[in-house]
């Protein structure tokens, strides 16, 4: 049975799409028709997947956020950046979002003792470029409860990630945890050698 009539988001709906080897990045902007914001990504993207948190931004209508990660350095704001806001200081992820239209265009973490720290958060979907690196999971799938989705709905949407190739988890995907992990071992002094 295709579950197709279940929407994740735009960009996966119809089938996820394959990144291109050599790919070296785009330019993201954002949706204002008057002086949009642009971001130019110099790297390919890692980790992209769909993510059902509350923060990610997603477009109108989607179930899911689609959000990977950059190298800070590879990000650069080359147009309009004085529209650029942070959404909320205290969080660990600070998301520059444009004042005229919401969209969020990049995420960075300033702690240097993050797990993730040296990556930024971008939606690759902002870039009319073809070839970004594809989403490979689904991370905190029941979130989405929190953002107003039945939980009566929650089996037919994991099916679907299923269908799709997004193995769906209710945190990030094993590897990133482990990642996480290793770091606060390694920090701890409890990490294997
Ligand atoms: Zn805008
Ligand atoms: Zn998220």
């Amino acid at each position: 049975m295709s579950h197709g009539a279940v929407k994740i988001h735009p960009a996966v709906d119809n089938g996820v799409k394959q990144g291109s080897d050599g790919f070296q990045g785009g330019t993201l902007r954002c949706h204002c028709t008057d002086r949009p914001v642009e971001v130019r990504i110099n790297a390919q993207s890692a980790h992209n997947h769909v993510c059902g948190c509350t923060k990610c931004w997603k477009p109108d209508g989607a179930t899911f956020s689609m959000v990977a990660v950059v190298p800070r350095g590879a990000v650069e704001v080359v147009a309009n950046g004085d529209k650029l806001k942070i959404v909320d200081e205290k969080m660990s992820i600070q998301r520059y979002a444009c004042t005229g239209c919401g969209t969020h265009m990049y995420g960075r973490i300033e702690n240097p003792e993050h797990p993730f720290y040296g990556l930024d958060f971008i939606h690759t979907e902002l870039s009319s470029e073809e070839g970004w690196s594809a989403p490979g999971f689904a991370a905190f799938v029941s979130s989405i409860i929190e953002s107003g989705v039945s939980p009566d709905r929650m089996g037919d949407i994991r099916a679907r990630l299923t269908e799709l190739g997004l193995p769906p988890y209710d945190a990030l995907s094993p590897a990133l945890m482990d990642a996480i992990a290793a770091h606060v071992a390694k920090k701890s002094g409890a990490l294997a050698a």
